[in-house]
């Protein structure tokens, strides 16, 4: 199948029983056994696994090209099941422009359970060589990353892995699968915040785990059993909802990413503009090879380089909505400093480049022309 047809119909089928077309919410903790240990149909207990989101499960693991799906309350709480596949003394090297959820989990969280963290610039490959030790065990990469939208070569890193036995986990958030999808080009775990365009409409919080490997599928699902961190039956719904449409969606949200990145590059007050699918993005080459299109996330600054604008602008903004998240179907305005990334260090966050005037844009589905006026007004 191709993708458009797998959103709909990869690993989902209708309800056996009833003929239902659509999963029902399946409502319920517990199984009856027929007698102990004999399950009807495989379940036991929710947190082991559900029907609903079963569904999910494999309808994710479609979409993204793996064996076993797995759906999570958050998607932090998928980063927290793949962390836990690591013991003490373990090292893990983190791109170094990362989601700030992430960085905090890595940080505040596991470092107390002595994982050690290390932030690379990806851009130079030959720098992970020098960073890896006989200690590394996972290697955690975003792209494009958030909010700054830089590429990693998935594939380049992925052989640089295979050769050393270490894991490649990749956080495919910001591309969604229609965009990108990291097994295919070598990495071993796939996750996603569904949060944003897979459930699609900012209505439900989930995470995502993908895996091609089926021993490290298995592995994942204990962590998930035994730690608790489930996406219940009506959220999982939500999500395998939001999949049906998710090519569809991300097909819109690139034409208009496009179309806004190209009017703000154009305008006289911005600065810089960070869009993989701008021909000025340095990346730009990698990005025609590695993704199937450029997406609808997009960050600028301004050419005065003053905070105050940033904030005058967002203030200003009418359709697009002050607020944190992406990836709905409506357009979102973030300023990463203060939002989203608020809780990295000021002086390492400068030194990223995210800076005091940086706005970050979720350019949602609605009709291009009236997001480019509220841009235009909210600018002048
Ligand atoms: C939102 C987000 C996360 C965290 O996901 P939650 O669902 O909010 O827990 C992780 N990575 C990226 C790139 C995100 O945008």
């Amino acid at each position: 199948m191709k993708f458009n047809t797998k959103v709909i119909h990869g690993n989902q089928q209708a309800e056996p029983h009833t003929g239902a077309v659509n999963v029902p919410v399946f409502l319920t903790s517990t199984f009856a056994q027929e007698s102990p240990g004999k399950l009807r149909a495989g379940y036991e207990y929710s947190r082991g696994s559900n029907p609903t989101r079963q569904a999910l499960e494999d309808a994710l693991a479609s979409i993204e090209n793996g064996t076993r799906g797995l759906a999570f309350g958050s998607g932090l709480a998928a980063t927290d099941a793949v962390l836990k596949l690591l013991n003490p003394g373990d090292e893990v090297i983190a791109g170094d422009d990362l989601y700030g959820g992430s960085y905090r989990i890595f940080t505040k969280l596991f470092e107390k359970y002595q994982l050690k963290f290390k932030f690379i610039n990806f851009d130079h490959p030959e720098k992970l060589a020098e960073a890896i030790t006989e200690k590394t065990r996972l290697i955690w990469v975003e792209s494009p990353t958030n909010p700054l939208m830089k590429l990693v070569d998935i594939e380049t890193i992925s052989r640089i892995t295979k050769e050393q036995d270490i894991l490649l986990a990749v956080d495919n958030t910001f591309a969604s699968p229609y965009l990108q999808n990291p097994l295919d080009l070598g990495a071993d775990i796939v996750m996603h915040s569904a949060t944003k365009y897979l459930g699609g409409h900012s209505d439900v919080v989930a995470g995502a785990l993908v895996c091609k490997e089926k021993s490290l599928g298995e592995q994942l699902h204990f962590i998930q059993f035994a730690s608790g961190g489930i996406l219940g039956p009506h959220d999982s719904y939500l999500v395998l909802r939001g999949i049906k449409t998710l090519a569809l969606r991300v097909q819109r949200h690139s034409e208009n990413g496009e179309k806004i990145a190209q009017y703000l590059s154009n305008h006289p007050k911005v600065g810089q503009v960070f869009y993989p699918g701008l021909a000025s993005h340095p990346q730009h080459e990698l990005a025609k090879r590695q993704m199937r299109g450029f997406g609808g996330m997009l960050s600028f600054n301004f050419k005065s380089g003053a905070k105050e604008d940033a904030i005058h602008f967002l203030e200003k903004l009418k359709i697009f909505t002050l607020a944190e998240s992406l990836g709905g179907v409506e357009s979102l305005a973030n300023y990463p400093c203060m939002m989203t990334h608020a809780s990295i260090p000021e002086e390492r966050r400068l030194q990223l480049g995210i800076t005091n005037d940086l706005v970050r844009l979720s350019v949602g589905i609605e009709d291009v022309e009236d997001l480019l006026n509220d841009l235009e007004q909210a600018l002048g």
